[in-house]
């Protein structure tokens, strides 16, 4: 009697876990997962204003390792960022790894998400239409990672949107002059689909801005309108990832200009900021992009790379930072490694979009 007793108890508390831990989480079962912070839109006014310098940055070369190589990218001019207490006392320069890459599929996570298709695909339809997916599909489970692996933040501040400068080319910002303790993910390329990229979005309610190359793309365009239903912004990082310094007007605006066109057309929002491949610009670059709409290019202040954070200045992520990483096989190690470093520095992942005026 006291066996069986004590087997109930326990199957209870196996059935209780199984339960409660994925909403502790914030993984439901059964239904969509949804972003849980929303973009917030910028309240005019609200904020004393930076000014963004104007963008005469010094080019990068490419360190060869993919379309954008983890390279720094030349002395960017920035606006003066405000300190934030919350910076000194980091850890060291590398982020944590984050779990392995290749997991077993069918796991034990699977019972987190019963009515979802365990180790199936999370997506919605594919096709050429990714415009329209802004209602997220169920999710399957974490695969490699655990949603306690992902760091929680708290709630972002309400944006400063920043001024900029009205000449005839954009700015280039690698860090935002905030005076608030936010940090900004940005994402590049596309030529991987990593199938955990869309959970961890959901996972960690983190807005992430995605320049995407229209090549790199245009095969899966449904897998980054999923990208987008969890919080992603889609900025535009030309047509076939050239280099553009040095080249002419023509060839670079068509790059600039054509690749906002085509974001644009496939997911209904014309991107109005602009990153150059390898950080390879010229005062053409900011030209084209200017007068094709762009409001500012960006470079970065850290890179993510196989799950290790590098950074231009200092050992920790500062108010206003840019953190470059790509869709890569070690996504998910650089995505946690991003999220880790921010939230060691005492910062929070922000929309590049809301203090940057579209
Ligand atoms: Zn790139």
């Amino acid at each position: 009697m006291f066996t069986l007793s004590r087997r109930r108890i326990l199957l209870a508390a196996v059935c209780t876990g199984l339960t409660v831990l994925p909403a502790v989480g914030g993984w439901t079962t059964g239904r969509s997962i949804r972003q849980s912070a929303a973009p917030v839109t910028a309240a005019p006014g609200t904020a004393a204003p930076g000014t963004a310098a104007p963008g005469t940055a010094a080019p990068v070369s490419d360190a060869g390792s993919g379309p954008d190589g983890p390279t720094r990218p030349g002395a960017a001019v920035t606006g003066s960022a405000g300190s934030h207490s919350a910076l000194a006392g980091s850890a060291g320069p590398d982020a944590a790894t984050g779990p392995g890459t290749a997991p077993e599929s069918g796991t034990e996570v699977c019972g987190f998400a019963p009515d979802a298709s365990c180790g199936g695909d999370d997506a919605g339809p594919r096709g050429r239409d990714g415009g329209s997916q802004l209602v997220p599909a169920p999710l399957a489970p974490p695969v490699g990672w655990a949603l306690t692996d992902v760091p929680r933040f708290p709630p972002r501040p309400a944006p400063e949107p920043i001024v900029l400068p009205d000449t005839d080319e954009v700015p280039v910002l690698s860090r935002v002059p905030v005076t608030q303790p936010v940090a900004f993910i940005t994402i590049d390329d596309g030529y991987l689909k990593h199938p955990e990229a869309p959970k961890l979005f959901a996972a960690a309610g983190v807005p992430v801005t995605l320049f995407l190359t229209t090549d790199a793309v245009r095969d899966d365009l449904a897998y980054f309108g999923r990208l987008r239903a969890h919080g992603a912004v889609i900025e535009a990082h030309t047509i076939s990832h050239p280099q553009l310094r040095g080249r002419s007007a023509g060839f670079q605006r068509r790059q600039i200009c054509a690749s906002a066109d085509l974001l644009g057309e496939w997911y209904g929002r014309r991107p109005v900021l602009f990153r150059p491949p390898f950080g390879a610009q010229d005062r053409t670059t900011l030209r084209m992009a200017k007068s094709c709409g762009i409001k500012a290019a960006f470079l970065w202040k850290e890179t993510v790379h196989k799950g290790k954070v590098r950074y231009q200045e200092g050992r920790t992520v500062r108010a206003g930072d840019i953190i470059l990483m790509h869709f890569r096989p070690a996504f998910v190690e650089d995505f946690l490694a991003a999220l880790r470093a921010i939230h060691r520095a005492g910062l929070t992942p922000a929309l590049l979009e809301d203090y940057v005026p579209g």
